[in-house]
């Protein structure tokens, strides 16, 4: 590959006369330009797409159930039945535990869970069900693309037809989780048993003819390269000029401890800046980069706005898959102590529902750019 002729000026150029950066461009930023050139070249992005403001919602995570056949060597949060700390939720569980936190002003339910041995599909809608029943204008945002894969292995449905009762159920989107690194290479060695990066593509393309949007993400820092990096970001660009139902793109760190690649070390955050910054600047067609503070680090989430990303994820409540990584941050914050990171970082916090609709902002004490 000849890079020779790429540099920060010539990729500015590019960006300048909207024209769409190259895999070369790609590796180019992650390999050699420099730190504080790419991170104003991604602000400048993110103040074209999103001006000064900074989202947020106020959500709760649902994590049914820890117990999974699927063991991928990545994920610290899995169990077999008899582990220490296995535990499923019935459906009146997982329903009093959302119902506990709707007085706090959520707006989202977020519902995730492992790939269980012998929860049927119906246990599933049963759980979207009584939620969405009791709670219709609480947006129901749930199951990975690899859940939604295993739950047409387990019932014999077509995934179209997985997606479709869910929505009928209540779910309104799917997250983005599950895309680790869409190359099967990487995938068989780390999650041989999960759907296949077209599978997984191929899910989130469905769901968006369903009409539901969709979140992606990135799962890096294990045993991929940078140009795995820059391909994985260029397939999900693919799909989004197809369908446009991408709302928003997460790149997760991985974090080594308690998993089966604890021998690795932890992405530094300069590694964790340059990949929001890139992700700006590649995925040109995804309106929102979301900075998962959770596994980020509030300090590093919030110097994160200064690098392409517009969006701070939301206050979770009690977050667990991370945490079985000890991730090295609280289980969840206050909306007011999220309003107050935005701020401090010189940005007009706005708290949105799930699908972006901006439901506050919390302009005052900000400048506003004319
Ligand atoms: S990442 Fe998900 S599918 Fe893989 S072991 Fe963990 S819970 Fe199971």
């Amino acid at each position: 590959m000849n890079m020779n002729a790429i540099s920060a000026d010539s990729i500015k150029e590019k960006l300048y006369h909207g024209i769409r950066l190259t895999k070369e461009d790609g590796l180019f930023l992650y390999k050699e330009c420099d730190f504080l050139d790419l991170a104003k070249m991604a602000k400048a992005q993110k103040k074209q797409l999103s001006g000064s403001e900074v989202y947020f919602n106020v959500n709760c995570h649902i994590n049914l159930s820890n117990i999974c056949v699927s063991r991928c060597k990545f994920c610290a949060f899995g169990r077999d039945k008899e582990d220490e700390g296995a535990y499923s939720m019935s459906p009146k569980e997982a329903f009093d535990y959302g119902s506990a936190h709707v007085d706090s002003g959520i707006t989202e339910f977020h519902v995730v869970s492992a790939m269980h041995p012998d929860r049927q599909f119906s246990y599933y809608v049963d759980v979207i069900s009584r939620l969405h029943a009791a709670y219709p204008h609480i947006h129901i945002q749930g199951f990975t693309a690899v859940e939604i894969y295993y739950f047409a292995q387990i019932s014999g449905l077509s995934v179209r037809r997985v997606l479709t009762e869910l929505k009928n159920a209540g779910l309104g989107s799917l997250p983005g989780g599950g895309a680790e690194i869409l190359d099967d290479g990487i995938r068989s060695g780390l999650c041989p048993h999960k759907a296949s990066s077209q599978e997984w593509l191929d899910i989130h393309g469905t769901a968006h003819e369903l009409g539901m949007k969709t979140n992606c993400t990135m799962l890096y820092g294990h045993v991929e390269t940078i140009e795995n990096r820059v391909e994985h970001m260029m397939l999900l660009r693919e799909l989004q000029d197809q369908t446009g139902g991408f709302q928003a793109f997460i790149p997760l760190p991985f974090l080594p401890e308690n998993t089966g690649l604890s021998h690795i070390n932890r992405t530094s955050s300069l590694d964790d800046l340059r990949t929001i910054a890139v992700s700006r600047l590649m995925l040109d067609n995804i309106e929102h980069i979301k900075a998962f503070w959770i596994m980020l680090t509030l300090p590093i989430a919030q110097i994160s706005l200064d690098f392409g990303a517009d969006d701070l994820d939301g206050t979770i409540v009690e977050e667990r898959i991370m945490h079985a990584a000890n991730a090295n941050t609280e289980t969840g914050i206050s909306k007011n102590h999220m309003i107050d990171l935005i701020k401090k970082s010189g940005y007009i916090p706005c708290e949105r529902d799930t699908v972006y609709n901006i439901l506050h902002r919390y302009s005052e004490g900000i400048a506003e750019e004319a």
